[in-house]
């Protein structure tokens, strides 16, 4: 059996082994057609099946209401930081929560397409913690609301989704999404990049509800409006068929696993290790969130030096652990345990954070 190695990589990341399975079965023949898949056109009905059971299962997964579409698109979740105001920023001016690195970019792109303001920032405490439910009042007028609902770098998730009245709602959820269940009815519109939870990078998820297609200017370019998108079912361009095909196979395998709440309960006993390795040791390890705002997909701490962060990400690596240096801006360490990264992973590290207190600490 192949070798894998406990993958705490922030994105891309860890993907279902039982997928990547099936995944290299297929590769060569896809279900008898005589060729991979990577060499099928986009516009054959073989491809055409696993396209629309890709948008089936991730529908059935959210839960989308029939008035929402899912959309696969190029660039990135950051190509999303532009098109969002590009389609609804025609007039009016919206509000973001920057309570991190991307929120902060999503802001900065909105600012040069159109007007935005900055409701909530975590600057202040190097994003330590997202608002609270109630702790940020969103102008009734506002042309969109665009939060993140976990900060990748920082590791802080909202737990709950923000009031915004009859303000849309948009949200990058891609260092989240599919990790539990939400109710979509709430959101305008939600955009991941796929590479943390859905599948590998090269494609990022748009959710939007269908009458704000009406809203998108035709004065932008076809490829980047969300209205020829989905009248195309995504298929104005080539789209890219691998990726696609993978995150269809990802969501099949967390339906097949009971859904997004038995995916959450799983996420919740992940976290909760970790987390209570960090609250009992005795201020040898810190978190760097605030308890409310804890990230259940990245967890990020500190040791008492540099020194000892360094000798633990070395342990890591001898012990099979690939990821957790924890991003420059944060400093410290960070794991991150997005759906696919099995329990034992997760064990393994809590093993070794225990060993390593004892030891040095
Ligand atoms: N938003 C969040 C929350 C992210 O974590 C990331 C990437 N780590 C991005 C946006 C940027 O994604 P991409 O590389 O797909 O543009």
């Amino acid at each position: 059996m192949t070798q894998r190695i406990h993958n705490f990589s922030a994105g891309p990341s860890a993907l279902p082994l039982p997928v990547l399975e099936q995944a290299q079965r297929e590769l060569v023949d896809f279900q008898g057609t005589g060729m991979s898949l990577m060499e099928s056109s986009h516009r054959w009905p073989v491809y055409d099946k696993v396209h629309n059971q890709a948008i089936e299962d991730i529908s059935a997964l959210l839960s989308l209401p029939e008035d929402y579409q899912v959309l696969f698109m190029g660039g990135g979740a950051r190509a999303q930081f532009a098109l969002v105001p590009m389609n609804l920023l025609a007039e009016g001016c919206a509000a973001y929560m920057t309570t991190g690195r991307w929120a902060e970019g999503a802001y900065k792109e909105a600012c040069k397409l159109g007007a935005a303001d900055e409701i909530y920032n975590s600057g202040d405490s190097n994003h330590d913690h997202v608002p609270q439910p109630g702790q940020c009042s969103v102008p009734a007028d506002a042309a969109f609301l665009h939060y993140t609902s976990n900060n990748t770098i920082y590791g802080t998730q909202f737990q709950h989704t923000p009031q915004a009245g009859d303000v849309p709602l948009v949200c990058d959820m891609s260092s989240d999404i599919l990790s539990r269940p939400i109710d979509a009815s709430r959101f305008a519109l939600i955009y991941a990049g796929a590479q943390k939870n859905m599948g590998p990078s090269g494609v990022t998820c748009v959710i939007i509800r269908k009458d704000l297609l009406a809203h998108c200017p035709d004065s932008i370019p076809e490829t980047f409006n969300y209205r020829n998108m989905a009248a195309k079912n995504s298929l104005l361009n080539t789209p890219p068929v691998f990726p696609i095909y993978m995150v269809g196979l990802v969501a099949a395998h967390l339906r097949a696993l009971g859904g997004l709440e038995a995916v959450a309960a799983v996420n919740q006993s992940k976290a909760a290790l970790i987390y209570q390795v960090i609250d009992n040791s005795g201020g040898f390890f810190r978190g760097h969130a605030r308890k409310d705002s804890r990230s259940l997909m990245n967890v990020t701490f500190r040791l008492p030096s540099a020194e000892l962060e360094a000798a633990f990400v070395l342990e890591s690596e001898a012990a099979g652990m690939k990821g957790l240096k924890g991003h420059r801006s944060v400093g410290g360490l960070r794991a991150s345990i997005y759906n696919s990264v099995p329990l034992q992973s997760v064990q393994a590290l809590v093993a070794l954070m225990e060993d390593f207190q004892a030891r040095k600490g």
